[in-house]
């Protein structure tokens, strides 16, 4: 079983108490469809199924390896690096 090994980069765990949307999208006038936060800077993007893929383009910029779904109901977070999904606390 494999394990992320950047959990030493995670800075921001929880979601901010508002999510306006990605950040590049909402500057731009595009659309989302689901949105990823960050873990290491608490950055804003949306997800593959978006047509600008800014949750991956900030990971190719920064290399910030992990992020999370920022889907309401949703705590998995995603390791770009070692392509691991998985969660930081259990249940
Ligand atoms: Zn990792
Ligand atoms: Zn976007
Ligand atoms: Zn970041």
């Amino acid at each position: 079983m494999s394990t992320c090994t950047h959990l030493d980069q995670i800075e921001h765990v929880e979601l901010p108490a508002e999510v306006a949307g990605c950040e590049e999208c909402l500057a731009s006038g595009d659309r989302w469809v689901h949105l990823r936060m960050c873990q290491t800077c608490g950055h804003i993007g949306c997800c593959d199924s978006s047509p600008n893929r800014h949750a991956t383009a900030h990971f190719q910029s920064t290399g910030h390896p992990v992020v999370r779904s920022a889907e309401p109901g949703e705590d998995w977070s995603w390791c770009y690096a070692d392509e691991l999904m998985f969660r930081l606390r259990p249940g």
